[in-house]
């Protein structure tokens, strides 16, 4: 039988606030273990939470740039249940009055274009963090628990059961971390947990509306992983399925060693957690004007500046997605366009040579200055330099800061057009190699190219190529 595969994806998102959701304790990341806590997020009795208004922001943001309705009251409820990193037994989140409703991102798979709509968006509180004594939490004696990230203000995005495989959830994921950085509201960093998403699945015979029985899946922890977790749990329940058998909804917990989906408990409903309204933080009112100046502040989105850098320097798709992918590389060259025309070449340049080593070095586009680049790719058009030495001369602006046209000067690196300083080199390579000399001469074309190589060895890539192909014919014949 064929399955179609139904993904829905609970996301969540630690907010870049300095101090944590309900207290003034840093949310720094990387301290020492229990050194950012106070009687508050340790739910100690008599302290009261009081409501981060900066955290309120930055949900509202996230919530305006991926289209969702900004709800004018939702409220904070008490989830109940007991677990070693959670002090107080309940957490503090929003249930029945979400702060926004709705949304959606558009995005494309492989050029089918795709609208993948948003459930809800709530805030709440993370639990504290476990450290388990083994690999994981199967093989562990005991576990430490580090309450440095109870607390710190979470954002819940939960979208509808618009996914299809696990590569589109994969695509969902990177389009939505992409428009969050965007919008300044989160930095997004999986591998240090600031970004984590558990997923619903399950199968259902093609053409069918109705939904089968789900499992979650959790404990993801990149987005590779996310697309492995989700196409094995959708291969395991067709195999099931399709022997006759059905699936039983449970929680499953990714191992990325293994490369499996391991059942870990029956999934809970939320009558489990006993929701009731939290009573010590009163409803959240916003005012409309409030969230038309945060919607006003609102940056251009990725989606839209792609468009744009297609429309406005004629990049083609490919070129606009990546320069759009990371913000301050497309800064980069919109500054750049400022000055240098040809957009394309410079598009090129920038998503091409010049990514590859900021990554190679680890640099942020933000590090290089444009006007080196500009200076560096007009030497290249007006033929001072050849394109090796561009190369050369690319790597040492990102790893130095060099000014390249210094550089070409203090070390001799500009192009060599005069015949007087190539004619003995180009003598000296057809003396070395008769032989390429002879093919030549009985019609044999590579070995014409083998010689120009040569030569341009011989100078270290700076002879003007054309001239040494003249040279060479003359001196051939
Ligand atoms: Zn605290």
């Amino acid at each position: 039988m064929e399955f179609e595969t139904v993904i829905g994806l609970e996301i969540h998102l630690e907010l870049q606030t300095r101090s944590k959701l309900f207290c003034s304790c840093s949310t720094a990341f990387g301290r020492e273990p229990n050194t950012s806590c106070c009687p508050v997020c340790l739910g100690l009795p008599g302290s009261l939470p009081v409501l981060n208004r900066k955290a309120v922001e930055l949900a509202i943001i996230a919530a305006l740039s991926l289209q969702s309705e900004i709800q004018k009251e939702s409220r904070f409820d008490r989830k109940n249940y007991y677990y070693p990193d959670l002090p107080k037994a309940y957490q503090i989140s929003q249930y029945d009055r979400p702060l926004a409703l709705g949304g959606f991102i558009e995005m494309k798979n492989e050029g089918v274009k795709r609208k993948i709509n948003l459930e809800r968006i709530h805030i709440e509180e993370d639990p504290g963090k476990l450290m388990h004594s083994g690999e994981s939490i199967f093989d562990s004696d005991y576990s430490l628990v580090d309450y440095n990230r109870a607390g710190i203000p979470l954002l819940e995005i939960v979208t509808k059961p618009d996914l299809r495989s696990g590569r589109e959830a994969r695509l969902f994921l990177e389009e939505l971390r992409c428009i969050l950085l965007y919008s300044g509201s989160s930095d997004c960093r999986m591998e240090q947990g600031s970004l984590r998403c558990d997923a619903n699945i399950s199968l259902r015979p093609a053409g069918s509306k109705t939904l089968g029985t789900r499992t979650e899946v959790k404990n993801m922890n990149s987005f590779r992983a996310v697309e492995m977790a989700l196409d094995y749990e959708a291969g395991r329940q067709a195999a099931i399925l399709s022997a006759g058998g059905s699936i039983i909804q449970q929680t499953c917990h990714w191992d990325e060693g293994d490369r499996k989906a391991i059942p870990l408990r029956g999934k809970e409903g939320s009558s489990d957690y006993r929701y009731f309204p939290e009573p010590d933080l009163l409803p959240l009112i916003l005012k409309s004007d409030y969230i038309e100046t945060l919607a006003a502040s609102l940056p251009e989105l990725p989606s839209q500046r792609r468009i744009r850098l297609m429309e406005e320097y004629g990049l083609d798709p490919a070129d606009a997605a990546i320069l759009t992918e990371n913000r301050s590389l497309g800064d980069l060259f919109e500054v750049a366009a400022g000055e240098y025309k040809d957009y394309r070449n410079l598009a090129r340049w920038v998503r091409g040579d010049l990514l590859y080593l900021l990554k190679g070095n680890d640099r942020n586009p933000s590090e290089v200055a444009p006007s080196l680049l500009i200076e560096l790719l007009t030497m290249l058009d007006e033929g001072e330099i050849n394109r090796p030495v561009a190369k050369d001369l690319l790597a040492n602006i990102v790893k130095n800061g060099t000014n390249p046209r210094e550089l070409v000067q203090q070390k001799g690196l500009g192009r060599i057009a005069d015949r007087e300083k190539l004619q003995p080199v180009v003598e000296k390579v057809l003396a070395e190699n008769k032989d390429a000399v002879d093919s030549i001469k009985q019609g044999r074309k590579k070995a014409f190219a083998f010689l120009v190589g040569k030569v341009m060895a011989a100078t270290a890539g700076r002879a003007d190529p054309e001239k040494v192909q003249k040279l060479l014919r003359e001196l051939i014949n």
